[in-house]
């Protein structure tokens, strides 16, 4: 099955996109191929925003458009009900970034039980998912990690963290509908995996509902999921895991260096993807006790997958595996994985044009130091103009 390459499909892969959106969507992937027009542009936006210049509507007919399915959840369901259609599921993600105050950590607690609810009463979207630093201050995290005694005032704040990770995760429990809990930096990672094992311990007894995410480019993640494989099954729970490759890589390597520790980063890319097969392999091998969902844009890591399960005998639509993509990303591997059959779900993320810019400035950042996937991406654009005659 794997040998037939079934993600060179290109009729598959941008069957909803119409004439128009494929030229737009081969014109953003042209611009963001060019490091220093993303740089440029980068820097643009956000002085044009910050200064209040009318760049909204630009900026929402390009990229936003492009990567997210609207500013609220009402905007977001023709898309998630067209892709749908094709198999493919959505996992709404608000994503609001870089706010620091308990107003607004409990409008995201808000928008997450929103959507939880929301998606409970629609088989379109299987899944919810939030940021930790959606819930809580950075800093906050990093204290509790490294273990430094809070002062009265932060251990309140404290408290009301894991009182917002409880209210999302019993919600997701009682409306049954999966919780992804999306990783951030190693610097406070530490104090989310603990308060995450402990959503798993307390709501993950008979079957996965909260996951964790592990990042694969830390080289330490293979012996802390093992440790953590350790510990639920002497304590009689399920782990859910997403696995990524991560995404914050230069942030994690210069932070080291400036403090002078070790990177936590694998040496190499190498390194990485060689990580991520392990960690993919040893949850296959564990499904009794660990869901598993895959959230890669890479098409050989979806290509082991795919391998492992049919070795494995896993049958394809198994609900403790899913695949994922973003919105606007890697169209070619979701629609193709949908249509023979495997669950797949996109994250498809909302919010005011203005808060979503840092996730749009990864997204256009990311594809532009990836360049062998945003070529990939171009060259299946190309292909499909071609078959279109357009
Ligand atoms: C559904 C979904 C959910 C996601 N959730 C999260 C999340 O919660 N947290 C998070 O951090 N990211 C998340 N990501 C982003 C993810 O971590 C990656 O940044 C992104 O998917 C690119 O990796 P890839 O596996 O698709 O493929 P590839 O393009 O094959 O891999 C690129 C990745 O490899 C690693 N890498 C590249 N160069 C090197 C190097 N020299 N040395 C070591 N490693 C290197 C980096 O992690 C880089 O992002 C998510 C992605 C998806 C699709």
């Amino acid at each position: 099955m794997t040998s037939e390459k079934i993600f060179n499909n290109t009729e598959v892969a941008f069957q909803l996109k119409n004439d128009s959106e494929l030229e737009r969507a081969y014109f953003l992937f042209k611009m963001i191929s060019h490091q220093p027009l993303v740089r440029i542009g980068t820097a643009a936006t956000n002085f044009a925003l910050k200064a209040n210049l009318p760049v909204e509507g630009l900026i929402r007919s390009t990229v936003f458009d492009h990567f997210c399915g609207g500013v609220n959840e009402e905007d977001c369901l023709p898309v998630i009900d067209k892709m749908f259609l094709k198999g493919v599921s959505s996992v709404l993600d608000y994503s609001v970034e870089g706010k620091e105050t308990e107003t607004q950590f409990d409008s995201a607690l808000n928008k997450t039980i929103e959507i939880i609810n929301f998606a409970s009463t629609k088989k379109a979207m299987p899944i919810a998912v939030f940021k930790p630093t959606g819930f809580g201050r950075i800093d906050l995290y990093k204290k509790k990690g490294q273990g430094v005694k809070f002062t009265g005032q932060e251990q309140e704040e404290w408290d009301r963290v894991v009182a917002r990770y409880n209210d999302a995760c019993k919600l997701a429990k009682e409306k049954d509908v999966f919780i992804l809990i999306d990783a951030e930096e190693s610097w406070m990672q530490d104090a989310s995996d603990d308060l995450v094992e402990d959503m798993m311990r307390r709501y993950n007894s008979d079957k996965p509902i909260v996951f964790n995410t592990l990042q694969t480019y830390r080289w330490d993640r293979l012996d802390y999921l093992k440790q953590l494989h350790e510990r639920a099954k002497n304590e009689g729970y399920k782990l859910g895991m997403k696995i990524v490759r991560g995404a914050y890589m230069e942030k994690e390597r210069e932070r080291a260096e400036e403090n002078g520790y070790p990177s936590p980063i694998c040496e190499s890319k190498m390194a990485t993807d060689a990580n991520f097969n392990k960690v993919l392999s040893y949850i296959l091998d564990h499904l009794e006790d660990i869901s598993l969902f895959i959230g890669t844009h890479n098409e050989e890591s979806s290509y082991l997958a795919m391998q492992l399960m049919e070795e494995k005998s896993i049958v394809i639509n198994d609900d403790r595996v899913w695949f994922g993509q973003l919105y606007g990303m890697s169209d070619h591997i979701s629609f193709n994985l949908a249509t023979v059959g495997y669950n797949v779900a996109k994250y498809v993320p909302f919010g005011p044009v203005k808060d979503v810019m840092p996730y749009l400035i990864r997204r256009a950042e990311e594809n532009t130091s990836v360049a062998g996937q945003t070529n990939r991406e171009l060259n299946l654009l190309k292909e499909e103009k071609k078959r279109r005659k357009i």
